[in-house]
């Protein structure tokens, strides 16, 4: 079985052929750039690699699931944009975070965990679920990046940089949003209200384990901050998981891609799939 898989990401996109993680057989990585040049880099690179069973595409959001589309999205030219037709395979669409999260649970951090949370905290701030072993989609798919938390205006006035809401937690805390406010208290106010979005999530979720990583969780101390002040908020009430980083660092994407090939073949023939187990 070859498979093909995506990271569609808002600046890069990697694209990678192979049976599984342990089998790259080619991979590749280019800039995003207008939609209709981009697919078809991607399709050329998929093409060239042979006959591919199914491609699995982790995109940036949002993702209109149902119709395979780019939702509302702020990025030029992408609103809209169909990212399944291109492809004369069958194609698994979800979102990055989702994409990512599948990957931890297949070689990662989640290994054997059947429901955890997936965060990531970069230029924006998203978050992919697992419960009982399967992919959260709901009516669209989680926005764990703009829920609303807590924002005492007092201690910290600045506004937030989310075009939608101002200061839900993305607005308030991605990596965009501490280089506008600048430095000082910055890490402290970090780690505060990314702690509040996870203590959010474990009241909705009851994870048994949260992953989150991303360029703004590579400053030192501010994952332990986060797990020191996360007892503090929940003052003893709910039961809190472990929070580690991503064991595949920024391989979960495309990884997590391919296992969306994978399980697509699988649904189609569940004989093949037993077989392989
Ligand atoms: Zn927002």
């Amino acid at each position: 079985m070859l498979l093909g898989g995506i990271e569609a990401g808002g600046t890069k996109w990697v694209c990678a052929v192979g049976t599984g993680a342990g089998d790259i057989v080619d991979e590749t990585v280019f800039p995003t750039g207008a939609p209709e040049e981009t697919l078809a880099r991607a399709v050329a690179f998929l093409t060239r690699s042979g006959p591919l069973d199914a491609v699995g595409i982790g995109s940036f959001g949002p993702v209109d699931l149902r119709h395979g589309r780019i939702g509302a999205t702020p990025k030029p030219g992408w609103q809209g944009v169909d990212l399944v037709s291109a492809f004369d395979v069958p194609v698994a669409l979800d979102t990055d975070v989702n994409a990512a999260a599948l990957g931890e649970h297949r070689f990662g951090a989640a290994t054997g965990i059947d429901t955890f949370v997936y965060v990531t905290v970069g230029t924006g701030i998203g978050g992919g679920a697992m419960t009982d072993g399967k992919l959260l989609h709901g009516l669209a798919h989680p926005e764990m990046g703009h829920m609303r938390v807590p924002h005492d205006r007092k201690r910290d006035p600045f506004p937030g940089v989310c075009p939608y809401h101002g200061d839900c937690l993305e607005g308030l805390a991605s990596g965009v949003a501490l280089k506008a406010r600048g430095g000082g208290r910055s890490l402290e106010l970090e780690a505060d209200y990314l702690a509040l979005g996870l203590l959010n999530l474990v009241t909705v979720l009851s994870p048994e384990l949260i992953v989150i990583g991303g360029g703004v969780l590579k400053e030192p101390g501010l994952l332990d901050r986060i797990r020191r002040r996360m007892p503090e908020l929940a003052a003893g009430y709910v039961a809190l998981p472990d929070v580690v980083p991503p064991a595949l660092g920024d391989r979960a994407g495309v990884l997590g891609a391919l296992e969306l090939a994978r399980d697509l073949v699988a649904a189609a023939d569940p004989g093949a799939s037993a077989q392989r187990r």
